[in-house]
């Protein structure tokens, strides 16, 4: 405990999931957790069940929501030392059935999103000459996945940000990495047909899916200064589903 004593956390789709699980993990290790997510009752739903959370609605597609609660919270706090980029969304389809639309939403929310939130945030932790920034790939930004055009694709951008932030802003003090988790068991995942799931399971060489409290770990040691050498990694935490 105490990993991230009196750090100010940002986490954006914070809401529920992995995002939410890496709120209850940062809450315990004495980070003040900013639990970002789209709705009002969303967010406050997850504020009251988080010790020391406070939350922002903002939406990662409008620069305007970012810059407003990014705006409240350097006043309230005065820093932001930690960027967990979670939110993200899905809208599969093969390639030849997939609309303008789902593409486009998709890159909207997991691509530029990451880019919106970090681009607002990261002055702050250059003023402050330091900052860890933890972004959302997944194992499918490292292999693809069928039905996934938009998704992977993003994916595999946010790990291309990942090796390119580190660069630009390691030199002032700030890491840049990546998780790349595996199947892990929230609604995202459990919405999917039970024979895939079966099927995955298999795949992965533990034999089941991840929890979400299991990639909270990632994030965690990823924005600890346990990881003060770490930077522009992609972690990947599925069991050794692309060995
Ligand atoms: P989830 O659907 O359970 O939660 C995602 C949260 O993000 C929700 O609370 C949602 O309201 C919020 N969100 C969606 N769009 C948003 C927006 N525009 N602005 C702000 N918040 C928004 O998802 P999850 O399974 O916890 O996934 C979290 C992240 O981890 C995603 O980036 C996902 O791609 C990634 N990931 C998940 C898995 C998995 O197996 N579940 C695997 C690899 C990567």
């Amino acid at each position: 405990s105490n990993r991230l004593q009196d750090k100010i956390a940002l986490i954006t789709g914070a809401a529920k999931g992995i995002g939410f699980a890496t709120a209850q993990r940062f809450s315990k290790e004495g980070a003040k957790v900013m639990i970002a997510d789209l709705s009002n009752e969303a967010v406050n739903a997850a504020v009251e069940q988080v010790p020391n959370a406070e939350g922002c609605v903002m939406n990662v597609t409008d620069r305007a929501s970012i810059q407003m609660a990014v705006d409240q919270i350097m006043e309230r706090h005065g820093r932001i030392d930690i960027l967990i980029n979670n939110a993200g969304i899905t809208k599969d389809a093969r390639l030849i059935k997939m609309t303008e639309a789902q593409f486009d939403d998709v890159i909207d929310v997991n691509l530029k999103g990451v880019f919106n939130c970090t681009q607002l945030v990261v002055p702050h932790m250059l003023t402050a000459g330091s900052g860890a920034i933890v972004n959302a790939s997944s194992v499918v930004g490292i292999y693809g996945n069928f039905g996934q055009t938009n998704y992977s694709a993003t994916k595999f951008g946010v790990i291309g940000f990942t090796k390119t932030w580190a660069r630009e802003l390691g030199p002032k003090g700030i890491r840049v990495n990546a998780v790349c988790p595996g199947f892990i068991a929230t609604e995202m995942v459990t919405a999917m047909p039970e024979n895939i799931l079966q099927e995955i399971e298999k795949r992965s060489w533990l034999g089941r899916l991840g929890t979400p409290a299991e990639i909270a770990n990632a994030y965690l040691f990823l924005a600890s200064d346990e990881a003060s050498y770490v930077n522009g990694i992609a972690l990947e935490a599925s069991g050794g589903i692309s060995l």
